[in-house]
């Protein structure tokens, strides 16, 4: 059994330790946020990690030492995991990914190697005393991102902060005071010693965050875009046409803005409002009537969206995903054609709900309103997906053994392009899902014009 949170300090007062709930926790906690809603217990304590795994386990919990050369020892609680960080007195190596840790002796101490003053607040586990020496509250009161002490040092000792503060803007609705702005302009140079996973990390929390609007535009004023997301910098100031209220970088983040998300699809959905219209710049061109032309921008963007997600190492299904997602959104199939509309499903491989969600939002900033097409399209794929879900799992009638049969011919690229033809004809209602003898007659049929095509590729 997981000793509870009551016995842990209990067990570090008896041990003669001081233990102060920090950090998130109790930002949460003066911002008035009911419990369930609050961070994970993050302490600070004046035991070595040594000592803090050592009172852990003697009370029988589970204990990771992973972070142990950070000063951090995790502990499994009754109420959940909580971290317990020896007081810090660090210093670290400007530009290097880990901070050289060194443990400091008091809480105050502690306190001013934070990132925020608003994270810089403590209260003690036993005695209820409050540490502000920075003055958090009045921060989160103004609902203010500053920097305790030189903001400068600060962002150049650990850039993450930097991230860490934008993440906040869009989770905690808070702006970054402008002196404190300007210091994280200062270091964004440092942004690319910082490891892909992290950096990752924090864009995907600013993403899912509350307000990503304003966290995404807090990183391009701080000028970090360049550095981490440089295949978003060209849309900032690339202008469009008079259908659009923004430029591309505005449009993005109001689309961002805008998807209609919940908690499972937030993250996935958030990715490809952003990155729906990584095209635009690098296909921008003059129309013969003057306007700006972005043709093709969402077969350039797929491309640039599968490379991004790779470099972010959002994973594979993710990023595949992303990029079907950013290559249709163009896509607009007559509602009233049933063949039309189960192609474009068929084509979305089961995710049609977030690309209508994509271009609903995509539409938000446009100065014209496409409601009414988007209720007729959602409509008719809800239809689809009642009455015809058989003709969606459309598949060839016939499979490759039973082809290499009918038309005697060796294994090869052709059976893939003749069982392609069939379930489309089966999608389209035109073959009877099973029918396997008309099957076979257009297998026949198409059996000599793919054989030539197969030929003149086999043998260049
Ligand atoms: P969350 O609600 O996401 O957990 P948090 O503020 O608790 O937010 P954590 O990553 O859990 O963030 O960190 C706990 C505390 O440790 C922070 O509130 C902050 O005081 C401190 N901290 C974390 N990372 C840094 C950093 N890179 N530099 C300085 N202080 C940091
Ligand atoms: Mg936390």
């Amino acid at each position: 059994m997981a000793p509870t949170r009551d016995a842990l300090i209990a067990a570090f007062a008896e041990a003669g330790h001081e233990l102060w709930l920090a950090g998130g926790r109790v930002r949460d906690e003066l911002r008035g946020l009911p419990p369930e809603a609050q961070g994970d217990d993050d302490f600070a304590t004046s035991a070595l990690p040594d000592e803090c795994e050592r009172i852990a386990r003697r009370l029988g919990a589970t204990v990771n030492a992973i972070g142990q050369r950070f000063g951090t020892t995790g502990v499994h609680l009754a109420e959940g995991w909580a971290e317990i960080t020896t007081f810090r007195g660090d210093s670290y190596t400007p530009g290097s990914r880990w901070p050289d840790v060194t443990f400091g002796s008091s809480i105050d101490e502690d306190l001013a190697r934070r990132d925020f003053t608003v994270n810089a607040i403590a209260r003690h586990t036993v005695t209820g005393e409050l540490r502000d020496p920075f003055g958090g509250r009045d921060d989160i009161e103004r609902r203010l991102l500053r920097a305790p002490g030189d903001p400068r040092t600060r962002f150049a000792e650990d850039p993450l902060r930097i991230l860490r503060g934008v993440r906040f803007v869009s989770q905690l609705g808070f702006e970054v005071e402008p002196e404190t702005k300007a210091a994280m302009a200062a270091s964004v140079e440092l942004l690319p010693t910082l490891s892909q996973e992290r950096v990752t990390a924090e864009i995907e929390r600013l993403l899912t965050g509350g307000g990503p609007e304003a966290g995404l535009e807090a990183l391009h004023e701080i000028g970090a875009l360049p550095h981490i997301l440089p295949e978003l910098a060209g849309m900032p100031g690339c202008e469009q046409n008079r259908f659009h209220q923004f430029d591309v970088w505005g449009h993005t983040t109001a689309t961002v803005a805008a998807i209609e998300t919940d908690p499972a699809s937030r993250s996935l959905r958030r990715w490809a409002a952003l990155l729906h219209d990584l095209g635009k710049p690098p296909v921008r061109h003059i129309k013969k009537n003057g306007e700006w032309g972005f043709y093709r921008h969402e077969i350039v963007g797929a491309e640039m969206a599968e490379a991004l997600t790779e470099r972010l190492r959002l994973g594979k299904r993710e990023g595949a995903l992303l990029a079907l997602l950013v290559r249709r959104h163009m896509d607009r199939p007559d509602p009233d054609d049933g063949r039309l509309v189960r192609r474009f499903m068929r084509r979305l491989e089961g995710h049609w709900r977030d690309l209508l969600a994509l271009k609903r939002a995509d539409n938000a900033s446009h100065t014209y309103d496409d409601h009414e097409y988007h209720d007729r399209l959602e409509a008719a794929c809800e239809r689809v997906e009642a009455e015809e879900a058989a003709l969606l799992r459309a598949e060839s009638p016939l499979d490759g053994r039973e082809l290499m049969a009918l038309l005697d011919r060796e294994p090869g690229p052709w059976i893939a392009r003749i069982k392609e033809r069939l379930s489309t004809l089966v999608l389209d209602g035109e073959l009877a899902p099973g029918d396997k003898e008309e099957a076979a007659r257009i297998a026949r049929r198409m059996g000599g014009a793919v054989s030539l095509l197969a030929d003149s590729e086999e043998r260049p």
